[in-house]
């Protein structure tokens, strides 16, 4: 266990944050004063859904889009449901085949599985050993019965950030729809959603120190609408039925608002510290492999994702918990089973190399001085975890 006196250090900000105490003071009334549904005729409905508007139109001028543009959901997980399955719904006539990557989230990834199941036919494009997509596979990928292209910004494991842009260009010349998931980009790079060339964009807000379970699916005014998901009152313009969690909601915006206005000065200092965590590992641990490409501004900010081979992701997490150090490892645990990392793997290597992963994500109150401590602890973890692994 950690001593009394050692320092607790969380480096696992891709997986949540904690909630901003500014957030948290704009949600609270919410919660309790302000406890009309917004949906009432009286004046409590009403000051509920004036606040809910004011929200709409906050989250839209951060991304520079229009209020319209934006349905709130439950998280990304269901903004990715609903735009994965409600567009293979309601264009079923245009064409069954989508396009998608191979290192999408679980929330994209296992929703593709799941249409396939059903009859649509799904391409996962290759990455290269960076996890970058190859613009010619997509290229060639496009078919006249692809109905959507759905591509992950920033990744949630190897950090590797696509050139949404140039894709989103690409598909948009072909005149195929495209929708690419910003949880972990989004409030860390800036966003411009009159320039970007997306149909539909996913965000949350437990990523970046707003509250779990409150999330939002942009789609582009004029593109078409997905089949909802969840039916019954007809909120969130008749996408998303059920009453609108206004406290999640108001917390989104005002995370969103303070992402925004804070990420010149957070963005640079985190990628400061990521760039000294990934450079003295590669100098200080023997046979450290990092995932995803070595240039910081290519990579998630704050994220550093290594295999430490041979032995175990999992392991390696459990023995940094004792010395009070919180990171994630890629690989899934199914049924007792270790799985390795489908992402890892995607970038061509070995089983071995994708069960021995680790990842660091660094966040906004991220030190050196964790930084310090980490590298103090983690060569000798590694080569312990290295001795039993050998002595299996
Ligand atoms: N997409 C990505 C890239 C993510 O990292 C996550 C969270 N792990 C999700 C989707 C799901 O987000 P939520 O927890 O809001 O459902």
């Amino acid at each position: 266990m950690p001593t009394p006196s050692s320092p607790r250090i969380y480096m696992d900000n891709a997986a949540t944050t904690p909630v901003d105490e500014a957030v948290l003071a704009a949600m609270l009334p919410f919660l309790s004063e302000v406890y009309g549904n917004p949906s009432s005729l009286h004046s409590w409905g009403r000051e509920a859904q004036k606040a809910l508007d004011t929200a709409r139109k906050t989250v839209a001028s951060c991304l520079n889009t229009h209020p319209e543009s934006i349905i709130f959901t439950s998280g990304a997980t269901e903004a990715n449901n609903l735009v994965l399955k409600g567009l293979a719904h309601s264009l079923t006539s245009k064409g069954r085949h989508i396009i998608t990557s191979s290192i999408e989230h679980a929330s994209v990834h296992e929703t593709c599985d799941l249409l396939e199941q059903e009859g649509w036919e799904i391409t996962r494009l290759p990455v290269d050993s960076d996890g970058f997509i190859l613009p010619d596979a997509l290229q060639n990928a496009i078919r006249p019965d692809t109905i959507l292209v759905s591509i992950i910004h920033g990744n949630n494991e190897i950090g590797t950030i696509q050139p949404i842009e140039a894709l989103g260009k690409l598909v948009r010349e072909r005149s195929v729809l495209f929708h690419t998931d910003a949880v972990q980009t989004m409030g860390k790079l800036p966003f411009d959603l009159t320039r970007l060339p997306v149909d539909y964009l996913t965000l949350s807000a437990h990523k970046i120190y707003g509250p779990k379970g409150v999330g939002a699916l942009y789609i582009r005014e004029g593109a078409p609408m997905p089949t909802p998901l969840l039916t019954g009152g007809g909120q969130e313009h008749d996408l998303r039925s059920g009453t609108e969690n206004l406290a999640g909601i108001i917390g989104l915006a005002k995370v969103l608002e303070l992402a925004v206005f804070r990420m010149n000065e957070d963005t640079p200092r985190i990628q400061a510290l990521q760039e000294n965590l990934i450079a003295r590992i590669l100098e200080t641990i023997p046979n450290a492999e990092l995932n995803g490409p070595r240039d910081v501004s290519l990579r998630v900010p704050g994220n550093a994702h290594f295999s430490f081979p041979p032995g175990e992701g999992e392991a390696l997490v459990l023995r940094l918990d004792l010395k009070g150090i919180a990171v994630s490892s890629g690989s899934a645990c199914h049924s007792a089973v270790i799985e390795p990392s489908r992402v890892v793997k995607a970038l061509g290597k070995s089983d071995e190399i994708a069960r021995a992963t680790l990842r660091f994500s660094l966040g906004r109150h991220s030190t050196q001085a964790d930084v310090d401590r980490l590298l103090e602890v983690l060569p000798a973890i590694v080569s312990r975890e290295k001795t039993a692994h050998r002595a299996q």
